[in-house]
């Protein structure tokens, strides 16, 4: 048994990853426990919005350095053919998760994060320390724990939390594919029933993901016959398509995306990242937050030790800066959504858009943050 108290992160995606990094360059003994090994592609558009370039500056970590894409542009297509074009408010960059997971978990290790490969199988918090066992028989003691593992996990069951007991009826598919591409572009395009997102990434390929309501995507048999039935019907993704060739030997897919609210801190846990909250995809954004809600909670665990703040005062200082960061963005989001599922208002949401792109502009700033410093 590792006695050693300390702090335990669950998860090693972006949000685990750079709360590990954040604390270990702090001087905190951090242990970072992953399911899967690294590196790994996972289903992400891979577009990722420039406000987090500050603080990956802050925590060594330059993805430009890596070939990442400088995007600067956003397409946008509507299934009735519409098409818009316009400059990001603050841009992003494009890298694989496959990339981007593998430069974070390399930087963690030189700063001294021990990196376990484990599942995380309970966590159970006892007066003042918890105690996490994996599914291997693994045991650890942590003061705090941050619970970094995604949107969906065994440990949400573990932890009975609201979200996890309803069915959700989205489904996610994501692909590389060659093709004839811009570098500085990132594209949405609509179709019945979902939205397909289109960016370059560090290889030079070009990422498709899509998010699809799993009621129409089940009535056909295959990806491949929903693509063609379903996707092609939007002019673009079908030229897309009819002029690529696909990298991965088949797309990889993610179902039961949740978008409901999930609470900051559950059991003590402080909860960062997709396990604190998801916005929807075609934001551009949750990569931003994830990262976002890691600083919020490592920059919170060092004051704590520098100001003597009690677990209640931290986990109560940590809800109200997580509400106050993601809360508004989260409804911008859902509401977004909501529009894009229905061609009326999506056609004149495009139409209004299309005489002022400043509309456009003001919606894609309302869910998304400042530069994180
Ligand atoms: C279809 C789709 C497209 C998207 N496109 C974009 C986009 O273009 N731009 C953007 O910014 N965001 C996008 N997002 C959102 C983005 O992918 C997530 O917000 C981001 O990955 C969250 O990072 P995270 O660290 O919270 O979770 P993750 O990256 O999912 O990491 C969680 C980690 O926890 C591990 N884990 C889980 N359970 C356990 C356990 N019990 N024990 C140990 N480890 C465990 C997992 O293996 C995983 O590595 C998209 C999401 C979807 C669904």
């Amino acid at each position: 048994m590792n006695t050693k108290n300390t702090i335990l992160i669950i998860g090693g995606g972006l949000a685990g990853l750079t709360s590990a990094i954040h604390l270990s360059q702090e001087g905190f003994e951090v242990i970072l426990i992953e399911k899967n090994q690294f590196p790994k592609h996972k289903v992400c558009g891979e577009y990722v919005s420039n406000e987090v370039l500050p603080y990956l500056e802050i925590l060594g970590v330059n993805p430009f350095e890596h070939q990442a894409k400088r995007i600067h542009r956003f397409q946008f297509s509507g299934l009735s053919g519409t098409t818009l074009d316009i400059e990001l408010p603050l841009g992003g960059f494009g890298i694989s998760r496959f990339a981007l997971d593998q430069i974070l978990v390399d930087r963690a290790i030189v700063l001294g994060v021990q990196v376990v490969q484990a599942t995380v199988k309970s966590v159970v918090f006892q007066e003042t320390q918890f105690q996490i066992t994996t599914s291997n028989n693994q045991c650890f003691k942590a003061d705090y724990v941050l619970g970094a593992y995604g949107k969906r996990s065994n440990i949400d069951i573990t932890l009975s939390r609201k979200f996890i007991q309803k069915k959700s009826s989205w489904l996610g598919v994501k692909a590389h594919y060659k093709a004839d591409f811009p570098s500085d572009v990132v594209a949405l395009h609509n179709f019945n029933g979902g939205y397909c997102g289109l960016s370059k990434v560090e290889t030079d390929h070009i990422n498709l993901c899509y998010l699809a309501d799993y009621k129409s995507f089940k009535k056909y048999k295959n990806i491949d016959a929903y693509q063609k039935s379903v996707l092609y019907k939007n002019k673009e993704l079908k030229t897309f398509f009819e002029n690529s060739e696909i990298v991965f030997d088949v797309p990889l897919t993610i179902s039961q995306i949740s978008f409901d609210k999930k609470e900051p801190v559950t059991d003590h846990i402080l909860m960062i990242g997709d396990s604190a909250g998801l916005i929807h995809p075609l934001c551009g954004n949750g990569m931003a937050m994830a990262i976002h809600s890691a600083k919020i909670a490592a920059s919170l665990l060092v004051a704590q030790r520098l100001q003597n703040i009690s677990r209640d005062q931290l986990e109560d200082l940590y809800t109200k800066q997580w509400n106050l960061a993601f809360q508004k963005r989260l409804k911008a989001g859902r509401l977004i959504q909501q529009a894009l599922q229905n061609k009326r208002l999506t056609r004149i949401g495009v139409s209004l858009v299309g005489t002022s792109p400043y509309v456009l502009k003001n919606i894609i700033k309302s869910t998304h943050g400042h530069p994180l410093v």
